[in-house]
């Protein structure tokens, strides 16, 4: 029996970041009252007339062409209708047959996903369930907030890649500025679609769709349990029902939601209410212009003009702030992998402990370039600098003044040392004969000790040297 191979396609919804809904005038702001940002369009009510949204229309332009897609210029609104509670007109406004774009593709770690389509639609609501579970409520202010929906080719094989791809996907839509791809608060969410295979079959298997992903890792998780089984499933000479899951983060676990629903069950028509959607040229052009230097492009510039390892180039593209933000450090410090040493371990790191965004980071970059050549020039050692950075994170002081103020200056001067390591010899003499006896890795204990007198300020490699002359001495 030959290996299996995972075919995985992801449907990922983004909110647009427009001040208004897709279809009328109310407010996408997040966090309202229930139900206060809400009018008869968006509450479905009988009579009231949608208008689209010409910025939700420019948004997924940009991202349509930031994913080197087809844009088409007429395209059509449908309605796919079903029955929820979350949904007060009983269908959505969405896309169908006829989507704004369609044939992009985005890479990832070389490879090329494709993505079929990107199409505008409107939100639901959302249903707040009561504690004792008696009750729903539903709060309509999400109704008609614009949405992009991103559908990717079956071309991705493994969780990880799945996870790499949605990555991708979130970077580019932050880059144009369209989505915050925040996935907790659910303005980016995933669904995704796996089925098995045997490895170098040519058809595709059944998929299964699960739904309610709101983590890389959540996706990551979902897939592996997924895949494991639908193998456990052909391995056992079964089949995998055509079905919808819904992913449990705190089990681990996927439970059955419902058999997968068809096209047909939507009853998909066109919207009567609404015209063709024609991209007019000027809108065209602004969406054009409005699109900047991508992170591939960019990962590609930092490789190419300041020759960082591949791996530091795609850490830092990965945010356009950060990227910025290296190469502000970079232009006053001129040194690209010393400024991406730091910000890829120190910065990054308090940026994810404090759960914070760099525009919201206390240390400026000329501020740190300052840290990394006071460090660089031997004035202070690795550690200082590590300690005097915490530091400058919690007051937003600048390096120097914290350094005179605590008196952290690296001891550098020779013949200062050599009282140090002579304080030290004096004061374990056992050990030292011990070293002339043999016993050599006990340098490593004296510079430990010279290190502690100096609350680690003297330089290690000079105190080395030294240390080995002064011993070398008294044999
Ligand atoms: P539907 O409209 O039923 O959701 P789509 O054709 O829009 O179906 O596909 C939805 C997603 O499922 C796409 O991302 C696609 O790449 C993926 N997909 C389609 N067929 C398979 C398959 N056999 N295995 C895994 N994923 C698939
Ligand atoms: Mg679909
Ligand atoms: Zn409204």
């Amino acid at each position: 029996m030959g290996k299996y191979e995972a075919i995985i396609g992801l449907e990922v919804h983004a909110q647009l970041l427009t001040k208004s809904k897709m279809f009328c005038a109310c407010s996408t702001e997040f966090g309202g009252a229930p139900n206060t940002q809400v009018c008869p369009v968006c509450l479905g009510l009988p009579g009231a007339l949608p208008v689209v949204n010409e910025k939700a229309v420019e948004y997924a332009v940009r991202m349509g062409l930031a994913t080197n897609s087809k844009i088409a210029k007429n395209s059509v609104f449908a309605r796919k209708n079903y029955f929820y509670p979350d949904c007060p007109k009983n269908y959505q406004i969405s896309q169908y047959d006829t989507p704004l774009c369609s044939d992009g593709a985005l890479y990832v770690g070389g490879r090329r996903i494709g993505i079929a389509r990107i199409h505008l639609e409107e939100d639901a609501g959302k249903l707040i369930h009561c504690e004792d579970d008696n009750c729903s409520l539903v709060d309509m202010n999400r109704c008609g907030v614009p949405l992009v929906e991103v559908v990717s080719e079956p071309d991705i094989r493994t969780p990880e890649e799945a996870s790499e791809y949605l990555q991708k996907l979130r970077s580019i839509l932050r880059y144009l500025e369209i989505c915050d791809g925040n996935m907790e608060e659910g303005s980016l969410r995933c669904d995704v679609n796996v089925s098995v295979r045997q490895e170098g079959s040519e058809w595709f298997g059944t998929r299964t769709e699960i739904k309610n992903l709101n983590s890389f890792k959540a996706v990551e998780q979902a897939l592996h349990y997924e895949i494991g089984r639908q193998e456990r499933i052909l391995l056992e000479g079964g089949r995998v029902e055509h079905e919808t899951l819904l992913w449990d983060s705190e089990t681990g676990e996927a439970r059955i939601m419902r058999s997968k629903e068809e096209a047909h069950d939507y009853r998909y028509f066109p919207e009567p209410d609404l015209l063709v959607l024609e991209v007019p040229g000027a809108l065209m052009k602004r969406a054009k212009s409005a699109i900047p230097e991508l992170p591939d492009a960019k990962e590609d510039r930092f490789v190419r003009d300041y020759n960082l390892p591949r791996y530091d180039a795609q850490v830092l593209t990965g945010s356009r702030e950060i990227a910025g933000y290296f190469e502000a450090v970079e232009k006053a410090l001129g040194d690209p992998k010393q400024a991406s040493n730091w910000i890829m371990g120190e910065v990054l790191r308090e940026l994810n402990e404090r759960k914070i965004d760099i525009s919201k980071f206390s240390v400026s970059a000329e501020d740190l370039a300052d840290l990394i050549a006071l460090q660089k020039s031997g004035k202070i050692n690795m550690p200082t600098a590590k300690e005097i950075f915490r530091e400058m994170v919690g007051t937003g002081g600048r390096a120097e003044k914290i350094i005179a103020s605590k008196g952290l200056e690296q001891i550098s001067n020779e013949k200062e040392i050599e009282q140090i390591v002579l304080k030290v010899l004096d004061a374990y003499p056992d050990e030292v004969s011990s070293y002339h006896a043999g016993k050599v890795k006990l340098l490593a204990f004296f510079i430990g000790q010279v290190m502690r007198e100096t609350r680690g300020r003297t330089d290690p490699q000079k105190t080395a040297s030294i240390l080995k002359a002064v011993l070398e001495e008294r044999r």
